[in-house]
């Protein structure tokens, strides 16, 4: 057998600079809280596996199916990744190759969709993913992207949930060929029969891009997106804890193929096989029950983080939440106050979060009203319903201080105390 050699060693030997950078780097995440909802912090399995020789080869095509020689291992590796992804989500084919989510999407739109077809989507604005109809991405460009909205009446009790009466009349008026549910910042459950149900009204296909919530679906923390979805599209990197990456799931072999030509050759070429061996690796580590335990923890830690705020004052998106995210009006504690501030003020303090509009932002995406938040990496750091009354209260002084540079270095001790007590897992 090879020796291995110890990675990080060789590399501050060969390179100092950029051994430096990445020491500095997982300092930064050391001793920051970690509030991007759309991060994790992965395993050093999953490092491991990503940072291998694997990285070396070429193999283009699927298993058994390879372009290149010398693919024994790698047809092994992936052929493991699509039985493990099959496993964890119950369904009958997978496509572990797409290079990212916004991959995944693009190689969807492309083996389901012609130029020029219409979907139904939600606006990015209002929580939904740029690759979901941008005007500047392909999915807006090449395609017709008419998006549904939210209920924004803040008077409803439903408010901030996807309006599903207005899903059902755009689908009878725009008869599109396919409706796409799931978000990047839409902190409630995904009705998939509501779905289900207005596609089979208009003959629509169903897709899902359960990026944000995938690993909440696979420690059933969150409803499946099966059977009701038609195909299914995810990052491996947010809840799911995996290596940065994409994921394509069906149940239906005619859209499989389609899907494995899209993919390979259609918008893609070689695989990276050291992100589908990181993938089989993450996918084997959320089969052990104890992922269960990590998701149901991401909710109730989000559910707690959202009392406190709101009992702080704060109002929230859909005034609270079902899953792993938040999204916090900063208006309701002071109309001058901007996402871009709220966000800087609370970087300085070693709170690492993300300025987002809120439903209906009179503010443009670089300034915004709101900040998106998120459980998902605190919560692999053993953080539980306690801390969570600590986070809120740090997060308050910070956004009430004005940016006073007292207070936010004060909160920035506190903040780095409580990462001493919750080292980084291994
Ligand atoms: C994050 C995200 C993506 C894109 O993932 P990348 O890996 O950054 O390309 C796609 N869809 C949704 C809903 C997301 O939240």
């Amino acid at each position: 057998m090879a020796t291995l050699t110890d990675p990080q060693q060789a590399l501050a030997q060969a390179d100092p600079a950029v051994a430096s950078l990445i020491a500095q780097e997982a300092d930064r995440q050391e001793n920051t809280l970690e509030m991007i909802a759309s991060e994790n912090h992965t395993s050093s399995a999953v490092m491991a596996a990503v940072g291998s020789c694997l990285t070396n080869k070429y193999c283009e095509g699927y298993p058994g199916k390879r372009y290149y020689s010398g693919c024994d291992y790698y047809d092994e590796i992936e052929t493991l990744a699509i039985e493990r992804a099959k496993e964890l989500y119950g369904c009958e084919f997978a496509n572990v190759q797409p290079h990212s989510g916004a991959n995944a999407n693009l190689a969807a739109f492309f083996a389901l969709l012609e130029p020029g077809d219409t979907y139904l989507s939600v606006v990015l604005s209002d929580g939904g993913h740029l690759s979901h109809g941008l005007p500047v991405n392909v999915s807006g460009k090449w395609f017709n992207a008419v998006h549904y909205p939210l209920i924004y009446d803040e008077a409803s009790p439903e408010y901030g949930h996807i309006d599903f009466d207005a899903v059902a009349r755009l689908a009878a008026e725009h008869k599109p060929k396919m409706i796409l549910c799931g978000y990047s910042a839409y902190p409630r459950t995904i009705d998939f029969d509501r779905f289900r149900k207005i596609a089979d009204d208009c003959g629509a296909l169903l897709m899902c891009d359960m990026a944000h919530i995938a690993g909440l679906i696979a420690g059933g923390a969150h409803r499946s997106p099966f059977p009701q979805c038609d195909i299914v599209t995810t990052t491996t990197h947010k809840t799911l804890r995996g290596p940065r990456g994409g994921l394509i799931l069906t149940n239906d072999p005619d859209i499989a193929v389609k899907i494995d030509r899209a993919i390979f050759p259609g918008t893609q070429g070689g695989p990276l096989m050291h992100v589908i061996a990181g993938k089989a690796v993450c996918f084997g580590e959320a089969l052990d029950p104890s992922f269960k335990t990590y998701a149901h923890q991401v909710v109730a830690n989000a559910k707690a983080l959202g009392e406190h705020l709101k009992q702080a004052g704060y109002g929230l998106a859909s005034n609270g939440t079902d899953n792993h995210l938040l999204l916090i009006d900063l208006r309701t504690i002071d109309p001058e106050l901007t996402g871009k501030s709220g966000a800087l003020w609370l970087e300085q303090a070693g709170i690492i979060t993300n300025k987002n509009t809120v439903a209906n932002d009179p503010r443009s995406p670089f300034v915004t009203s709101g900040i998106r938040i998120g459980t998902p990496a605190l919560t692999t750091r053993g953080f539980a319903e306690p801390q969570m009354k600590t986070v809120a209260d740090l997060m308050d002084r910070t956004l009430r201080s004005n940016g006073d540079a007292q207070v936010i270095e004060q909160v920035r001790s506190e903040v780095v105390e409580l990462c001493k007590q919750f080292p980084m897992p291994h």
